[in-house]
């Protein structure tokens, strides 16, 4: 979860399956291939080294690699014939082999508040969602990982829906690149972006398909295209303790925690990954996190749920787990879907709370709800709450299942 409107939804695929802090090779997606009539190959999500090799093997010479990654990813080209710095008979070779395309976008829904939403529809009918949020200092697009997600955490709608597949990591960049198109951001300056962020709190456990997030982290990074530096990147996990550490030394982007809560017995029914990776492992998985400073400092979510997790003695526990990491933590007060097994704690409650907190030395910011007429929270978009709770219940039963095996 997270301190901005996440997580999204999905259709009904099979059971999920968690299979521990590694990505899933066998939820990778097929739908980067091309229908049966286009052969083409995709360009998005190939890495430079990847890009490069490709196109030797095709005949072309190592600096096109440098051309079209330019035209790619800084100047958002996704037809061939644009691309001027090749030499035409160059671009109509690319073009009968190599396709750029972007996904559907299924749904665009605008908020009152600017926050606007893309629903989009992969090339297997798939849908995910991503969030633009713009603020006075920064605009920040929120990015799915995954269709759907393994885990169950309690208080997010997508928790309520099963696992379909990761995202490759073209889908994972198309929704950058979708909104770049859509916000008219190519070539995108060098300063006043409308999207300055990045944040990895959509639908999925970013942690559970790292190989391909880190492919398109990466891409995001390089200075030549997409150009978003790690310190404007944060990537949200609900504790794949094994992971954090090859996140931190491997991408070196901001890490967020969906913490919500401060003993074991409560966030193992909260975020029940909680039984597989406990409190002590997480907290120590956060003190060593490379990179973590205090002007880096790691960000704890932390759901206002009434009655829940939000009384005085939480907050002196949650200042206490923390003692000595450098952090902020993010209150968000939380916003129920129907049926929802939770409600938000009162606006006096997530002050006093937050006061404590700031009093012992750490930010504590209390997130507005935003795009909440777009339905831009959790997966509410292509809502499942007309599905009946039976199923719902069955659902969450499989995936308690496959996390205790
Ligand atoms: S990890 Fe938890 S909070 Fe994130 S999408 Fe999955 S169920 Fe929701």
């Amino acid at each position: 979860m997270t301190d901005i409107p996440v997580a999204a939804d999905t259709g009904d695929g099979g059971p999920a399956r968690l299979t521990g802090g590694d990505s899933q090779k066998s939820l990778e997606s097929d739908s980067q291939k091309l229908p049966a009539t286009d052969s083409r190959k995709l360009l998005v999500g190939l890495d430079r080294d990847a890009l490069t090799a490709e196109l030797l093997g095709f005949g072309l010479e190592a600096f096109r690699a440098r051309q079209l990654w330019h035209w790619i990813y800084h100047r958002g080209a996704t037809d061939f014939s644009v691309m001027t710095t090749l030499a035409k008979p160059v671009r109509e070779r690319l073009a009968e082999a190599y396709v750029i395309r972007r996904p559907e976008i299924a749904r665009d829904l605008k908020s009152v508040d600017g926050t606007r939403k893309w629903l989009l529809r992969m090339a297997d009918g798939q849908e995910i969602e991503s969030v633009h949020i713009p603020e006075e200092d920064r605009g920040t697009l929120c990015v799915s990982s995954q269709v759907g997600c393994t885990l169950t955490c309690r208080f997010c709608h997508t928790g309520t829906q099963r696992l379909v597949r990761n995202l490759t990591a073209a889908e994972i960049l198309d929704q950058l690149l979708t909104a770049r198109d859509a916000l008219d951001e190519w070539p995108a300056p060098p300063d006043g972006r409308l999207i300055s962020n990045i944040v990895l709190m959509g639908m999925g456990e970013p942690l559970f398909n790292f190989d391909a997030v880190a492919t398109a982290v990466k891409i995001i990074m390089d200075g030549d295209g997409l150009a978003i530096s790690k310190r404007r990147i944060t990537l949200s996990t609900s504790g794949v303790v094994p992971m954090m550490h090859r996140c931190g030394a491997e991408l070196g982007v901001n890490l967020a925690v969906s913490l919500h809560a401060v003993t074991d017995e409560l966030r193992d029914r909260l975020v029940p990954i909680n039984r597989k990776y406990p409190l002590a492992q997480l907290i120590n998985a956060c003190r060593t996190y490379p990179g973590v400073t205090n002007a880096r400092r790691i960000t704890f979510e932390y759901v206002m749920l009434k009655g829940v997790n939000d009384s005085p003695a939480d907050a002196r526990a949650l200042i206490k787990l923390l003692r000595g990491i450098p952090a902020k933590i993010n209150l968000i007060p939380f916003n129920p879907w129907p049926g929802a097994p939770f409600e938000c704690s009162t606006p006096q409650t997530v002050q006093s709370f937050g006061d404590m907190v700031n009093a012992a030395g750490y930010a504590s910011p209390v997130r507005q709800p935003r795009g909440q007429d777009i339905m831009a929270a959790c997966g509410q978009l292509k809502s499942t709450s007309q599905r009946s709770r039976a199923v719902v219940a069955e659902i969450l039963a499989e995936k308690d299942a496959a996390l205790e095996a």
